[in-house]
């Protein structure tokens, strides 16, 4: 039986085939034991007709090798190409998104000597589910959708993997301030399964404090776990604070299958010439050993890497005169770090990998809820643009229901009828809430295509409802 791991890898666009290289080379040359089956993916695949930038084949080699090592890809400009990351993610269900950011000061100039975080960010749902709406001429929507079963996972995610890489902090970044009920649950599920890591300290921060502290006091911050699009930011920002964004190496871990990569992109302007520094693609590759077992192939391909840097051995990217020794390209790079294979680095920190407890990551709160859901009123958004907020308030209070009482109607989330500002702006989507007439009353469906007749009798362009909902007597939806 071979003792190889098998292995996807993609080349990818751009710099992506040097990196590459460099990558494969330096780990393979470390002694990882990989059975390699490549895979074409990216530009070219997207330019056949291929909107996915995947070929059907390729997804079989994910199915047998569940391990993907990939190069950056370009996108290709102009519309009708879907995104070739997010496609993977959902598809392979990769749920969490690791990036470590490590400061390797003072041999790579950085503003933040002491930054060791990890973002924990989550990868398949927020704004990212890619569900947008343009139902008026001046106005378009994005759901944001953040469910139980994928925040508990991740927060789960976040807090095991500090328990098993020995780290003290996870600190939650969030907005429900604003956003109540999705960054809400997100707070709450963080909040409840942090009682069960007594011995990892907890914090939370509304994002925007959290990150402008981020961005002066790195030190502070250990682990952080953030929803997908506060992490997809916030995750790039700490890579360039470390040195540059080309040192920042990711993994992206679903139950059965992972995905390991550079944060960066394809940088075309920087490909063929022998300049981009391979470290984000290596340092995923790391993470990709740690992952299929071969924790000290994974602790001698990283200490090699930190004494190249502690040498002075740099890439156009992180040379700076008076702190770098050498500058070389892509291939010099790599064979300096397969010349210090079995080397520790004497000023920085050697690291050491052992295998931990992974334990499939399972969410318990969700599928044990029994709260009653009610119905209890409807929120019908229309398409109006025939007068002042007055006006169309008079018209709609004309929809009698003897089930429903309009309670009020909304533009942009401000209340203009009734009691309205006279001043306030407003464009052409309105959103007219209808709630039960007598309080405590639940609702039936049919209710609701009752008061959708009328609208339609009042010629009026419904473009959506959404239905209200109380969950144990509480109200799931904004007030
Ligand atoms: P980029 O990350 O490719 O480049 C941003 C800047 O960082 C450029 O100045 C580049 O020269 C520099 N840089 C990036 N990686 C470097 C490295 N390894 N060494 C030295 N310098 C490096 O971002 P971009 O220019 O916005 O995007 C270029 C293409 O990459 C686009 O087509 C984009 O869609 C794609 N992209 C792909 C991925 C991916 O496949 N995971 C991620 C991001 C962007």
């Amino acid at each position: 039986m071979s003792l190889k791991t098998p292995i996807t890898v993609a080349y990818g666009d751009g710099i992506g085939p040097e990196i590459m290289n460099a990558t494969l080379d330096i780990i393979q040359a470390a002694g990882a034991q990989l059975d390699i089956e490549v895979i074409e993916i990216g530009e070219q695949v997207y330019l056949k007709g291929n909107a996915a930038g995947i070929a059907p084949e390729a997804w079989s080699s994910l199915e047998r090798t569940k391990v993907f090592l990939k190069a950056p890809i370009t996108t290709p400009q102009g519309g009708g190409y879907k995104s070739l990351n997010v496609a993977t993610r959902k598809r392979l269900g990769l749920y969490a998104n690791i990036r470590p950011c490590l400061s390797s000061y003072p041999f790579i100039k950085t503003k933040h000597p002491v930054l060791d975080v990890v973002i924990v960010r989550e990868n398949e749902e927020d704004l990212y589910a890619g569900i947008e709406y343009r139902q008026t001429r001046q106005t378009t929507q994005g759901l944001k959708l953040i469910s139980k079963p994928g925040s508990e996972k991740i927060i789960r995610y976040a807090f095991e993997y500090a328990k098993n890489n020995g780290r003290k902090k996870v600190t939650c970044f969030m907005k429900d301030n604003i956003m109540k009920i999705t960054d809400g649950l997100f707070h709450k599920l963080y909040d409840e399964i942090g009682q069960e890591y007594p011995e990892i300290e907890k914090e939370a921060w509304i994002i925007d404090v959290g990150s402008a502290k981020l961005a002066t006091k790195p030190e502070l911050f250990d682990v952080i776990v953030l929803e997908n699009l506060y992490g997809d930011i916030l995750s790039d920002v700490v890579a360039e604070m470390s040195g540059s964004i080309g040192l920042g190496g990711s993994a992206n871990i679903g139950d059965e299958y992972a995905m390991f990569e550079a944060i960066h992109g394809s940088a075309p302007r920087r490909a063929g010439q022998n300049l981009a520094n391979p470290t984000g693609l290596l340092l995923g590759a790391v993470l990709m050993l740690i992952h299929i077992k071969q924790h000290d192939i994974a602790s001698k391909v990283h200490n090699a890497w930190l004494k190249t840097i502690e040498d002075g051995v740099h890439t156009y990217d992180i040379f700076r005169e008076g702190v770098s020794k050498q500058k070389v390209g892509t291939k010099e790079f790599a064979q300096a770090i397969i010349e210090r294979l079995g080397q520790k680095p004497s000023e920085l920190k050697a690291l050491d990998y052992h295998p931990r407890d992974d334990k499939k990551i399972v969410s318990q709160k969700s599928v044990t809820s029994k709260e009653t859901k009610d119905l209890v009123g409807v929120d019908v958004f229309i398409d109006w643009t025939a007068g002042s907020a007055e006006d169309l308030g008079q018209m709609i209070d004309k929809i009698k229901s003897s089930d429903l009482k309009l309670t009020g109607i909304t533009n942009r989330g401000t209340k203009v009828y009734p009691d309205g500002f006279a001043g306030t702006f407003c464009t052409d989507l309105w959103r007219c809430r209808f709630e039960t007439s007598k309080p405590g009353d639940k609702l039936k469906h049919q209710s609701i295509l009752d008061l959708l007749n009328q609208f339609y009798d009042f010629g009026f362009d419904f473009v959506k409802t959404e239905n209200l909902y109380n969950f144990d007597g509480s109200a799931g939806f904004s007030q």
